[in-house]
């Protein structure tokens, strides 16, 4: 038998939670996000779930031809626009939308012999300070880039640092309304939690870019949670149990015997770790599902194992199903969110993370409406 640990990948759930998105945004057209191999659900997976965007947002040239050989002929844009000029070679063959938040962007575009002229989106650094022109800068380089041969259109984009958070988006907000004041082109602002949380109906945008939430987990946890905002998870990972133990009390569990068992317990050790990318700050406590059954880790995190508590468990034995996020194949959910809380993180750096050595599969038909 090989070792039992799998990603499933839940097409259903990506389609709920598009639709779920769609509500949020009803006069806006939605980028899928679909950056860092659809947030470690891979492209191709992501595809079948998503495919009723009106558009896919990423990073990278080579993602967006991945995504033209699955069959899309529908808007791509790159959310960062091209590293370097010779990439705006593969926008004009792929027909890439393509971000422009530099000065350089627009002299490669300048210089560049365009097979027919690009739909781009100027980026406006309305306060995150990550990329993109300053308000200040922000009409002169639309000036510049809409009076070039090379480009048919110029929208306006700018991305919020905390639309989740105390700060909210108004600031960010005024800023962009003020930059762009007048000029034509469309609008593309929210991320998730904008989306949610603000609307882009009150945002007044053309274009969303929903990632997370696209995926199950909450922009806003712990305000709220998934299940708050009616998103599904997209990924479950599961394992099984490969031992259990009785543990009389006083006796420690694991590396560094960090965990003493205060009264005779029952613990299970489960074929997943940290070389999953299951991670080592979740030992001591994160939530876990035992044959649907919510308990926790306990101990630290190996590499290959990690150690829980089944005391409450009587029926976990070898082989009993473990769900580290996501939902079990019963269809008990373990939000990836409060994982990625005991974790001190967040859920996209655990979805991002799930280590090529974790089999992937896609699973239809749990969450099929
Ligand atoms: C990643 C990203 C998004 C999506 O953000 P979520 O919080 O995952 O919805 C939107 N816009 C930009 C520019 C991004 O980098």
């Amino acid at each position: 038998m090989t070792r039992p640990i799998t990603a499933h990948i839940h097409t259903g759930a990506l389609r709920h939670n598009l639709a779920r998105m769609r509500r949020a945004a009803p006069d806006a057209r939605l980028w899928a996000v679909i950056k860092a191999d659809a947030y470690g659900h891979g492209i191709a997976r992501a595809y079948e779930g998503l495919r009723a965007a009106d558009g896919f947002a990423l990073l990278e040239v080579q993602e967006a031809e991945r995504l033209r050989a699955l069959g899309w002929r529908g808007p791509i844009l790159l959310i960062e626009g091209v590293f370097d000029a010779r990439e705006l070679e593969a926008c004009s063959r792929l027909q890439l939308m393509h971000a422009v938040h530099c000065e350089e962007q627009i002299e490669w575009l300048a210089a560049h012999h365009a097979q027919a002229p690009h739909s781009v989106f100027l980026k406006l650094n309305s306060g995150m300070n990550r990329l993109g022109f300053t308000p200040g800068a922000y009409r002169s380089a639309y000036a510049r880039l809409a009076a070039l041969p090379q480009v048919a259109s110029v929208g306006h984009m700018t991305h919020f640092a905390d639309a989740d958070g105390t700060s909210g988006i108004a600031a960010q907000w005024s800023a962009f309304q003020r930059a762009t004041d007048g000029l034509p082109g469309e609008r593309c602002v929210c991320n998730s939690a904008a989306t949610l949380l603000h609307g882009a109906g009150e945002a007044g945008c053309d274009w969303v870019r929903a990632g997370i939430a696209l995926y199950g987990s909450a922009p806003d946890f712990p305000t709220h949670s998934a299940l708050d905002w009616e998103l599904r998870p997209a990924m479950s990972l599961r394992t099984q149990l490969l031992s259990v133990q009785q543990l009389a009390a006083g006796e420690a569990v694991g590396y560094g015997f960090t965990f003493r068992a205060e009264a005779p317990m029952r613990i299970g050790t489960t074929a997943c770790g940290y070389a999953d990318g299951y991670p080592r700050s979740a030992g001591g406590g994160a939530p876990v599902l035992v044959d649907g059954v919510r308990t926790r880790t306990i101990g630290r995190i190996s590499m290959d194992m990690l150690a829980v508590d089944v005391t409450d468990v009587p029926q976990a034995r070898m082989g009993s199903e473990v769900t580290l996020w996501g939902a079990s194949a019963g269809g008990a959910v373990l939000p990836i969110d409060e994982v990625a809380q005991a974790a001190g993180t967040i859920s996209y750096e655990l979805m991002c993370a799930v280590a090529p050595r974790v089999p992937v599969v896609l699973d239809e038909d749990l969450y099929t409406e």
